[in-house]
């Protein structure tokens, strides 16, 4: 029997954020009972992998903590030992930073006098403004600025919240620093996946997000399947022209990843893909 390894995205792919996503986790248990090697990569660092499993485990898919890689790993990759680092983030960013011998300090215990050597911005769900002024501080004081992910926006039940990529851009704007992302697609979450599973070995990625999932898959030269869900945003496009397959004009696209009529179509080998119907 031929084997099978994925890599697959968690939010928006097995749930939303508490909510699963009806047949998902039976979908997955199914492919691990079948003999699939699953490693679970998630831009999300609000728990550590423990967490996630245990996540896992209530939405009926059997995972140990060693088949998660989340952000909080990747960004733990940027540390170097026994650098203190001020956590505006979450539990999965307290763990990379623990297994790469950093320093955690809580913005509790954060006041401008403190130096710090990094700062890492990341979504969690005790986010605050004082939180934000910390990190400011500390960058303006001369920590590197370090995010787990570039992600802009966080699907939930009720709709999309502010994720941890548009908090660290929020921290940058302010002090002029450039954010140091660790996520997917960037080289950091690359390594900390080849320390669980070599790429090679790797026949797909899937995920629901172009812009981190797709292009992580496009980095390490894996193919990619697309699961459609409510993390592709819509942004205002009032030039829109119209699709090449029916003509319609659309008042929105995926910037240069979706079609004017509101298609989801991708370039791929000078051709275009027609990935789904019509959004609206
Ligand atoms: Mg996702």
């Amino acid at each position: 029997m031929m084997h099978v390894n994925l890599l697959l995205d968690l939010d928006g792919v097995v749930w939303i954020r508490d909510t699963p996503i009806e047949g998902s986790g039976d979908a997955v248990q199914k492919l691990l009972d079948h003999g699939f090697t699953i490693t679970f990569v998630t831009n999300n660092s609000t728990l550590t992998a423990d967490g996630y499993a245990q996540k896992l485990a209530r939405m009926g898919v059997v995972a140990s903590p060693s088949q998660i890689v989340h952000s909080g790993h990747a960004v733990g990759r940027l540390v170097e030992p026994a650098e203190t680092v001020l956590l505006c983030a979450g539990e999965g960013v307290a763990e990379g930073i623990k297994d790469a011998n950093g320093i955690c300090i809580d913005p509790i215990n954060y006041s401008g006098k403190l130096t710090v050597d990094a700062v890492v911005v990341g979504l969690h769900p005790d986010f605050s403004h004082d939180e934000l002024n910390c990190a400011i501080r500390a960058v303006l004081s001369g920590a590197r600025l370090l995010a787990p992910s570039s992600d802009k926006l966080y699907p939930t039940e009720t709709g999309f919240v502010i994720d941890g990529g548009a908090l660290a851009h929020a921290v940058s704007y302010a002090t002029g620093a450039e954010p140091i992302f660790a996520g997917k697609p960037r080289q950091p979450m690359i390594d900390a996946v080849n320390e669980r599973i070599n790429q090679a070995k790797v026949d797909f990625v899937i995920g629901d997000s172009l812009a981190s999932d797709a292009r992580f898959a496009a980095a390490m030269g894996i193919p990619f399947a697309f699961v459609r869900s409510t993390a592709e945003p819509p942004a205002p496009n009032p030039a829109g022209a119209p699709c090449r397959q029916c003509g319609r004009r659309s008042r929105i696209r995926y910037h240069e990843r979706q079609s004017e009529c509101g298609c989801r179509v991708f370039r791929r080998r000078q051709s275009r893909t027609h990935l789904a119907g019509h959004v609206f």
